[in-house]
């Protein structure tokens, strides 16, 4: 059977390397992302260079009529679904709690937690044994945030990802008898463009010496472990979290 893949905000950073890394292991991949066509175009072109299959789906990811549309247009294309990796994620301005709005911390929910969460519904009720699927395997992308819990830069974003391991433990327990494992990786500081989205793109470059081992991640030392967790050599692995973070804690 064809492994088939969505990957959710694949149009760049870590999406994008899972996608790349992804189509290198024989996956059909679905590229999705909110609003740069061209970067998820490129990233599919790509793959179809090399000779895999892939398609590029926008949806906003915390929005129920898109992420059905994202379901349908990947299996009318690519075929049934066998894996979902959870990676799209926004944070806001690095402020204290106190100056935040609720407005910021309704996006920041919407899309991190709900969008996890409505993805992975249409991804359960596909590949569950119980429903007549075929099993399959979630990845989402948590983060240290989690657990070191962003003072003073972003406590929402963090709290936000709280949630995602919760999701992870029980969304595991849930459907592991119906052929489904659900994982999680928590990367650390990782140079992407999310940094911009908190006001300091430089961020990773600023903070490094307090990583023990004195650098930011890359974008494909995430997807490696993304991979390995969606993979058949990850067999007996749910509800376990990869940390990719240098150390930190
Ligand atoms: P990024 O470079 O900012 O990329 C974010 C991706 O998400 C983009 O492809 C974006 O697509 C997409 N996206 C945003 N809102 C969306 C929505 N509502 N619906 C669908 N797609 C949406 O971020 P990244 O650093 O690769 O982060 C990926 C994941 O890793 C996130 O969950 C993030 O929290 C997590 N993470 C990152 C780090 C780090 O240091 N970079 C550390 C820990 C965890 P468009 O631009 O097209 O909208």
């Amino acid at each position: 059977m064809e492994k088939v893949i969505i990957i959710t905000g694949a149009s760049r950073g870590i999406g994008a390397a899972s996608a790349l890394l992804a189509a290198k292991q024989n996956y059909a991949v679905c590229v999705n992302y909110q609003n740069d066509k061209a970067a998820a175009e490129k990233v599919v072109s790509t793959i179809q260079a090399a000779g895999s299959k892939a398609v590029a789906v926008a949806a906003d990811v915390s929005k129920e009529a898109d992420v059905k549309r994202l379901f349908a247009v990947t299996e009318s294309e690519l075929g049934p679904i066998t894996g979902l990796v959870n990676n799209a994620g926004v944070l806001d301005q690095q402020t204290k709690f106190e100056n935040m709005s609720v407005e910021r911390w309704q996006r920041i929910f919407n899309i991190n937690v709900i969008g996890s969460m409505l993805c992975a519904r249409e991804a359960i009720l596909r590949m569950s044994t119980q429903h007549g699927g075929q099993g399959g395997a979630i990845v989402n992308v948590s983060s240290t945030a989690s657990f070191i819990g962003g003072p003073n830069e972003y406590v929402d974003y963090a709290a936000s990802k709280g949630a995602i391991d919760s999701l992870t433990i029980g969304l595991a327990k849930e459907v592991a008898a119906e052929g489904i494992r659900v994982n999680a990786v928590r990367p650390g500081m990782i140079y992407t463009d999310i940094h911009a989205s908190g006001g300091e793109p430089g961020r990773v470059d600023r903070l490094k010496e307090a990583i023990p081992m004195k650098r930011g991640g890359t974008a494909e030392e995430v997807a490696n472990a993304i991979m390995w967790l969606l993979s058949e050599e990850a067999s007996y692995c749910s509800g376990s979290f990869i940390e990719l973070a240098g150390a930190r804690r």
